[in-house]
């Protein structure tokens, strides 16, 4: 009884004729002996059982499982084959049967981490591949969830710099094994399948693993193109999930949470004027998820908030909207007044409609910008002792100062530097208050030397003395350069509306981009110029004769100015000492091609392939763009433009108030609130139990969708077979599994 089986050579033959009896006779299962293997000839024992699976032959299969006893690995394998071939009713026996097998002896654990197990080798399926991970790159959505539901998983891998044992032993061991692993399971991670079963939450899943595998690609350049097609992948599965909704108030909910419970009921009590906080779209573009904003029903949502109850305005032509747009620059200060006294008017409930505030907004700012440029300001700015003159620019930076302050309060300090016109907004903000500040600081100076009877010099200095006497290093003369210099990254921040309208928005993407590629260039430019700078500078060091080289910063204007073809060439010449003349002429017209020829070349070939990238996909940048611009204005308070919103409004005076008088009566109405509070609670798990039911549902349409589709598919390739002929194996688990998973195993 105990004697090992041999290996039958007819055993092959048999199966592959699908022939049960001689099978039986070979195996002698009639006697209900079970019969060990014997070690030496386990290949052929795993090779006959995967073949019988991989025929389709589930008689012969049977036979096997029942007259020999296969170990773990071997079943293992034969579910990797039955995986393969994707037959959930032998994966259902063989799972069954394995549960028979290690009985309490081996648990689901150990049975995914077999990749560690190194006698596992020619197999014909990659290290780390378990049938799960397998089920899910293939996406065969009934065998993943018949095994999740028996507890298989895949565990998360571990970080890159992991130091546990497990990951150190790993790599030490196999390090190709280690690193395939880890891109097998997150193959498996990463697949429509795998989310669409496991996840609470499927496309906020999609999201933050689209966002970790977008890092991993840097972390890990080795892998970077798996990671990003796998970072694509997830990309799309969040897109075509959002386009199994199906009515306006599946939309509403799956764009207005976040997923994140707390934060979801405080957001929605931070909108209360009919905007909806958008969470979704906000971490979408937080994840640079391009294809998800600028999918349809999203941009349809974002427009018709957008324009707000305004229905008539997406449709009218741009004649109409520069003029109403021009009618809003004209009665900029009117219309503020009427929402400073009235917020809640017919007037101020339409300034408050985003288009609306984001024209009341630029043409503030098309204000300031007139104010930087009328003459008036800069005279007075420029004379020593009056500061009344440039009084109007300091109110319109404290606006901005103050709006800036709310705009962190609200959005918080992080979200606020994710947004880099931000940054632009800091730094000018910062240059023009160092700007007035030195001029207030020599109107203090001045008024302090001049109550010191001794000092008059010092007070004359301050306040008579006219421009050509001032010192080089002039608190005024940095004050007015600074000032020049921000004035002209004010005028920088115009661009900012610019993804409001198509082709100029998808230009100023390109800009962004080719600024980008220059950044980069300027990097090569510098090595190559400076070895140059030196080398030329060196050789007509010892020379006083050129009065353009031989000096570092007169040779670098040289060689700058070389670049646009704009110097005369020769400079370089020196008739009296020939031998430096020829080196320096030959280092000069290798530098002349090389800057001129390969690197000027480079850097326009650079530019053309980013501008062709942005042209390419102009559509989803764009509207990505757009979109980014649509949600800064959909926001909860900040509708005051800029010079009026540092005049406290009645209503916030109100609010603080109200704020006062509910701190200081917080305990007697404790009871009350608790009350109030438990309703919102209840109102809060509805709405959550609501938003369950509405991704299960779009989850059970998406994976109805990808069987009919898989089903498309399997007939039109089987019609293409039939006429072709090919190969016998594959055609006939097939056209069994099509039946499998129409009934639905
Ligand atoms: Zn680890």
């Amino acid at each position: 009884m105990n004697k090992k089986m041999k290996f039958p050579p007819e055993l092959i033959g048999a199966i592959r004729d699908g022939n049960t009896e001689l099978l039986s006779a070979l195996l002698k299962t009639g006697d209900g002996i079970i019969r060990q293997l014997d070690e030496s000839e386990d290949r052929q024992w795993r090779e006959a059982l995967n073949l019988s699976i991989r025929l389709g032959n589930e008689d012969g299969m049977d036979t096997l499982l029942q007259g020999v006893k296969f170990d773990f690995r071997q079943i293992h394998e034969a579910l990797l084959v039955a995986v393969d071939t994707n037959q959930p009713r032998v994966v259902k026996r063989l799972l069954d049967r394995l549960d028979q097998e290690k009985g309490n002896k081996m648990d689901v654990r150990s049975f995914s981490q077999a990749i560690f197990d190194h006698s596992i080798d020619n197999s014909q399926f990659a290290p780390g591949v378990t049938p799960l991970t397998l089920a899910c790159q293939k996406d065969l959505y009934d065998i993943v969830s018949m095994l999740t539901q028996k507890g298989h998983g895949i565990p998360w891998p571990h970080k890159m710099s992991c130091a546990c044992l497990e990951c150190r032993n790993g790599r030490q061991y196999d390090l190709l094994k280690f690193s395939l692993s880890r891109i097998n399971t997150y193959r498996g991670i990463a697949s429509r399948a795998y989310l669409s079963i496991t996840s609470d939450d499927a496309m906020l899943s999609a999201f933050s693993l689209s966002r970790e595998l977008c890092k991993l690609s840097q972390k890990e350049p080795e892998f970077k193109p798996e990671y990003l097609s796998l970072e694509q992948l997830c990309q799309e599965f969040a897109v075509e999930l959002l386009g199994m909704c199906r009515n306006q108030s599946e939309v509403t909910t799956i764009l207005n949470s976040s997923g994140d419970e707390n934060r979801d009921c405080s957001d929605e009590q931070a909108f209360e004027e009919g905007i909806p906080n958008l969470s979704r779209v906000r971490l979408a573009v937080k994840y640079n998820q391009k294809q998800f904003v600028a999918h349809p029903i999203c941009q349809q949502v974002l427009s018709s908030i957008w324009c707000g109850n305004l229905s008539g305005w997406r449709g009218s032509r741009t004649i109409w909207k520069l003029f109403v747009a021009l009618g809003i620059f004209l009665t900029m200060p009117f219309l503020c007044l009427i929402y400073w006294i009235a917020p809640k008017s017919k007037v101020g409930k339409i300034l408050k409609i985003p288009v609306i505030k984001f024209l009341l907004h630029s043409a503030s700012y098309l204000w300031f910008l007139i104010t930087i440029l009328l003459p008036g300001s800069r005279t007075s700015y420029r004379a020593r002792s009056t500061w009344f003159g440039w009084f109007e620019t300091l109110l319109f930076h404290l606006g901005f100062f103050w709006f800036e302050c709310k705009e962190v309060w609200i959005e918080g300090l992080r979200s606020y530097f994710l947004d880099w016109w931000n940054f632009l907004d800091m730094m000018v903000l910062s240059m023009y208050l160092a700007s007035f500040s030195l001029r207030v600081l020599i109107m203090l100076k001045a008024h302090f030397l001049c109550q010191d009877q001794n000092n008059t010099e010092g007070c004359v200095y301050f306040t008579q003395t006219v421009r050509d006497d001032w010192h080089q290093e002039d608190p005024q003369l940095v004050a007015e350069v600074l000032f020049a210099v921000t004035s002209m990254f004010s005028f920088t921040r115009l661009a900012y509306i610019l993804p409001a309208h198509e082709s100029l928005g998808t230009l100023q993407i390109s800009i962004g981009k080719m600024i980008d590629d220059m950044m980069r260039f300027m990097f090569i430019l510098m090595i190559i110029g400076t070895a140059f700078l030196c080398g030329i500078n060196n050789v007509y060091v010892p020379y006083v004769i050129s009065p353009q080289l031989g000096r570092f910063n007169e040779t670098f204007r040289f060689l700058f100015w070389t670049m646009f073809g704009v110097v005369n060439e020769n400079y370089v010449d020196m008739p009296q000492f020939v031998f430096a003349e020829f080196i320096g002429r030959v280092l000069y017209g290798i530098y002349t091609l090389v800057i001129v020829i390969v690197l000027l070349n480079m850097l326009i070939a650079m530019i053309t392939n980013s501008f062709q990238k942005i042209e390419d996909d102009a559509d989803v940048e764009w509207k990505f763009a757009r979109s980014k611009l649509y949600l800064t204005y959909f926001r909860e308070g900040l509708t005051m433009p800029v010079p009026f919103n540092i005049i406290p409004s009645p209503k916030a005076m109100c609010d603080c108030v109200k704020t006062i008088i509910t701190a200081v009566s917080d305990t007697k109405y404790a009871s009350c609130s608790l009350y109030y509070l438990s309703n919102i609670k209840q109102t809060d798990d509805n709405q959550l139990s609501y938003r369950r039911q509405v991704i299960g549902a779009l989850v059970q349409r998406y994976i109805e969708s990808a069987r009919r589709e898989f089903e498309e598919a399997k007939r039109k390739g089987n019609a293409d077979t039939d006429t072709t002929q090919s190969d016998k194996i594959f055609q006939c688990p097939m056209s069994k599994q099509t039946f499998a998973n129409i009934t639905g195993l």
